[in-house]
């Protein structure tokens, strides 16, 4: 960074991630003109369609423009019909969370006043909570290296030691800070110690940190009772912490709880770098169409402004967050808009333009 200005490595990649991607580079365009900032957004590529075009799914110079960014802005990738040779879908998105150590996915959920709140309890209009996935290692490590035999095949969970505690350490420190921003902090465990060693050994080392954050209260839960818990009382957490493949599925069904993927920002997040991305896939089946929701995308890019207000000690990029934040919700309680997963009729650029005015 320089001047007040930011560089952003953006990768749109396929199906609707190209559509919502343009979107939110023009709310964080019009975001920057309110706070005075500027983001140099270089598109690079990458994703399935690369793959079947050239046989490279992300090209060296992208991952390279993704670690000379300030931050990395990440549209979707994957295309159901184009594989790899071992039958799985080309995924650059875990490359790169692996390349650039990515370790915590944090993906928030939080249902929006105006929007429509799929559980009918009206104590789910207070649902506001944070997943945050361990993205390195767990039963992702198995990825590429799955033991084929012709009858069968085994995937590998991995834990380790330091793997856990930094992700730990990340999901104690958020609660810390939603705490001081009057949120309960509360981090609950989310595993399967009752079965597996890996997660007993993920559960100890879990109990191991949270002995440095006193104030944060911390509980456990078994994976299968939280997806119960999350569906009968969502309202009663505040931030999760879990392993890879737990937080994979998980953060689909959170997401659902506010109404769908297309509400469902995350950030991929690690201590040199960070990728910000929708919770969403490519959405094949709407693609090209000009009606798949950006808010997910849009949110994300607010994310982004956080995690670089953070590490450039700019409090402007936080206030640009909380503008686009702000527009979002005007945008839906104002009723002008309605994303269609909610019934209503609004596009792509519907949904954009309204947010925009209010910025
Ligand atoms: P991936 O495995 O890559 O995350 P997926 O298989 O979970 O992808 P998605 O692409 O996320 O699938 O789509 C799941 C469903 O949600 C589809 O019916 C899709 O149309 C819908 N959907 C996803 N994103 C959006 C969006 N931004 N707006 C509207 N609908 C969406």
């Amino acid at each position: 960074m320089s001047s007040n200005r930011y560089s952003i490595a953006v990768l749109p990649g396929d199906g609707i991630g190209a559509e919502v991607m343009a979107a939110a580079l023009e709310v964080l365009r019009a975001a920057g003109t309110r706070i005075g900032r500027s983001f140099d957004t270089a598109s690079h590529p990458a994703g399935a369609q690369l793959y079947a075009d050239t046989g490279v799914a992300l090209p060296p110079t992208t991952l390279a423009a993704c670690r000379a960014a300030d931050a990395i802005l990440f549209g979707a990738m994957g295309l159901p019909h184009v594989r790899g040779a071992d039958g799985t879908e080309i995924v650059p998105q875990l490359d790169i969370r692996f390349a650039l150590d990515l370790y915590a996915g944090v993906r928030p959920v939080r249902t929006w006043p105006g929007l429509p709140v799929p559980l009918a309890d009206p104590r789910a209009t207070a649902i506001d909570l944070v997943l945050v996935r361990e993205n390195t290692e767990g039963l992702f490590h198995a990825r590429g290296r799955g033991v084929v035999e012709a009858d069968a095949v085994c995937d590998t969970m991995k834990i380790t030691r330091a793997g856990t505690a930094r992700v730990v350490d990340f999901a104690l420190e958020l609660a810390r800070q939603r705490k001081a921003h009057g949120r309960p902090g509360k981090l609950t465990n989310v595993d399967k110690a009752n079965v597996f060693a890996s997660m007993a050994f993920w559960r100890s080392v879990f109990v191991e940190r949270a002995k440095a954050f006193p104030d944060i209260a911390t509980e456990h839960a078994y994976v299968d009772a939280m997806a119960l818990n999350l569906v009968l009382k969502p309202w009663v957490y505040d931030v999760l912490v879990t392993e890879n493949m737990f937080g994979d599925i998980l953060s689909d069904l959170i997401a659902s709880l506010v109404g769908g993927m297309g509400m469902a920002p995350s950030g991929d997040i690690g201590d040199d770098h960070a990728l910000f991305q929708p919770a969403h896939g490519t959405a094949p089946d709407i693609a090209g169409q000009g009606i798949a929701n950006p808010t997910a995308m849009i949110l994300s890019a607010a994310m982004m402004l956080d995690w670089l207000a953070v590490r450039h000690d700019d409090s402007a990029l936080a206030d640009g967050a909380r503008a686009i934040e702000a527009a979002v919700q005007g945008a839906f309680e104002s009723g002008v808009v309605r994303p269609r997963e909610f019934g209503g009729a609004s596009g792509t650029a519907d949904i954009v333009r309204a947010v925009i005015e209010r910025l």
